[in-house]
Order: structure tokens, then sequence, then C-alpha cells
């Protein structure tokens, strides 16, 4: 196991979430779990990060903030979806400014759903994405690592077209 992966470093953002799934972040930080025991450290800074770690759904304002934060992570890295809004959309999903989970806007590697997400699927979910780490820091170091693009971005207008295309179908199917 490399150095990295037995002290993995994480930057936590919130995308757009109601903060309950916040919460349950900063209580993997408490004495409670004390996810630092396992040399898990919570870091600011996107260069100095192995796990991106968010919470919230996409929309127009954050998608964008969610790519520079990615883009200035360095290589290997991995992204965990925390909590049912990061993972699809969650309860905002039908909102008209919710685009979806967090990967209409990057590459997801471990989705870990829950409402709020209990610390304990948070841990899982960081133990998942160090075996994807390790992956990617082999393949790093061998020349096979391929840089994951981004997805291109959707907008509300794109939603708004594609949900009416899917009301359309429905009701098409329903009449017969
Ligand atoms: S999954 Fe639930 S607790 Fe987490 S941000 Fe969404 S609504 Fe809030």
């Amino acid at each position: 196991m490399s150095a990295t992966a037995k002290s993995p470093w994480i930057i936590h953002y919130d995308a757009s979430s109601c903060n309950g799934c916040d919460i349950e972040v900063l209580a993997c930080l408490t004495p409670l779990y004390d996810v630092e025991r396992f040399g898990i450290i919570n870091t600011g800074n996107p260069k100095h990060a192995d796990i991106f770690l968010v919470t919230g759904s996409v929309n127009e304002r954050n998608g964008s903030v969610l790519q520079q934060i990615y883009s200035q992570m360095p290589e290997p890295k991995v992204v965990i979806a925390c909590g049912v809004c990061a993972c699809t959309g969650g309860i905002f999903r039908e909102c008209y400014n919710t685009l979806g989970g967090i990967d209409k806007a990057i590459p997801v590697d471990v989705y870990a759903p829950g409402c709020a997400v209990r610390p304990e699927a948070i841990i899982d979910a960081v133990v998942v994405g160090l075996g994807v780490l390790e992956q990617k820091r082999v393949s790093l170091a061998s020349g096979t690592l391929e840089e994951a693009s981004l997805p291109s971005r959707l907008t509300a207008a794109d939603k708004m077209v594609a949900d009416q295309t899917v009301r359309a179908s429905a009701l098409a199917e329903t009449i017969g």
C-alpha cells in the first residue's frame, strides 16, 4: 500500500446541500469517528488533495466551481458523491435550477447514498475510494492512466428540453 493510500488528504465541497450531509462529514472528524486516526486529513487546498468529497447537487452556478476544483487536484484523484443529492440530485432533482447529481459536472468514482448519508457510509466510501486511488496510482506509474474527461455541462435550458421530451413520450405512451 502506498503512502497516499495510508494517509489520504480530502477536500470537501458543499455543492448545494441542505447541510444535513455536511454535518455528517463533520461528524467523521469528531472524537466519536475520528478519521484522523487513520491518517485521513481534511485539507482546504485542492492541490494537496487526493479525494474530492462532494455533498449536494449541481446547478448552473456551482458546476463550473466543481470543475475548477477537480481540475486543480493532481492525479491520481478520486471523487466521492456523498448523499443522495450528490448522487442523483435527490429531493431537489425536480427543482428548476437543479441539473442533477455531481456526475453532470465531474467524473465520479464512488457513490455514497443516504439522506443524510451516515458517517459509517462516508468512511466506507473513502475506503472503497482508496482502492480506486491505488489502482489509479499504479496506472499512473505505468503510464496507462487515462485522464477522465469532464462531462460537457448541462444548462437549465437543456434540462427543460430533456424533461419536456420525457413528459411528451410518457404522455404519448399513456394515450397509446
Ligand atoms: S441527501 Fe438529504 S441531507 Fe444530504 S444534502 Fe440532500 S437533502 Fe440534505
